[in-house]
């Protein structure tokens, strides 16, 4: 087993929201890692740290609570990390049950645009197809396939369920601004997760856009990622000293990876020492 003692890793998933193991399994997993501390960070989801920090408390290892929130942004994705801040804060909490709520009115009204079309796909076959778990357009387009509208996968989307298709809906995301004045709200630090996916050209946009994200209170960058080639890393690091931001990393581990890929290591080439976790915590803000 590829071990890393008093290692750290700040970025992975349990099935609160996509990954594989439950919070409490992921918790007992890294401490049998030898992790000094882990972050659980759930893509818009705080629902499964209360069960990750006890469990962390059982056994003897720092769960930091930790969420991963994706932003309005183009041509890319923006993911924001959210680290330590007060998980039963009021408004964190509102606007995550409102982000919820629209997400659950997404898929009935993707329902709706194929009904309009004159496609026979109900709700509830769509609600089948997923097994019980988190719908979403993957299941769709099982139903369509199964049903004989589309010949695969790809044709679903591409005639009916991708951005500008005929049956697409817009996922409702918060603003960058947004997603930190919330986070910030409850005393927490945000961290911009992988850069790499931004569609940023070239380093000089990079640098705007972060810096942008600093005037809002940006705190860190996620400079080591597994899918981080060493220019990038090399990069990240830079600007985030530049911008004297805090370096972070995590490996994005959902339990599922098939490509060698392990919490706390990556594919071999990580070692994060528990420094970052307590460069994060001198970057929260004072009250
Ligand atoms: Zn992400
Ligand atoms: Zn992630």
């Amino acid at each position: 087993m590829n071990k890393c003692m008093s290692c750290v890793d700040l970025h992975v998933h349990t099935t609160a929201s996509d990954g594989a193991m439950s919070p409490s399994e992921m918790v007992r997993y890294a401490r049998a890692k030898g992790l000094q501390a882990i972050a659980i960070t759930d893509h818009d989801t705080i629902g499964g740290l209360d069960e990750a920090v006890s469990e962390g408390e059982r056994i003897g290892i720092e769960v930091i609570p930790g969420i991963e929130i994706s932003a309005e942004h183009s041509p890319g994705s923006m993911h924001l990390l959210g680290y330590f801040f007060d998980r039963h804060h009021p408004m964190l909490n509102e606007r995550l049950s409102y982000l919820q709520k629209a997400r659950a009115e997404r898929n009935p009204k993707i329902a709706q645009k194929l009904s309009d079309l004159g496609i026979r796909v109900t709700y509830d076959e769509v609600v089948r197809a997923s097994g019980g778990g988190q719908v979403g357009r993957p299941h769709f387009a099982q139903v369509l396939l199964e049903k004989g509208y589309v010949k695969s996968f790809q044709e679903a989307f591409d005639r009916f369920l991708k951005k500008g298709a005929q049956a697409y809906v817009d996922k409702v995301r918060f603003s960058p601004k947004e997603a930190m004045r919330f986070i910030g709200e409850a005393k927490g630090v945000v961290v911009l997760a992988h850069p790499n996916t931004l569609g940023m050209k070239g380093y000089a946009e990079l640098e705007r856009l972060i810096f942008e994200l600093v005037e809002l209170g940006l705190k860190g960058v996620e400079v080591h990622y597994p899918e981080h080639s060493a220019l990038e890393t090399a990069q990240y690091k830079a600007l985030a000293e530049r911008l004297g931001l805090v370096i972070t990393g995590g490996t994005d581990y959902h339990g599922l990876e098939e490509n060698k890929l392990d919490i706390g290591v990556g594919r071999g080439e990580m070692k994060l020492p528990y420094s970052m976790v307590e460069s994060l915590k001198a970057a929260l803000p004072r009250s």
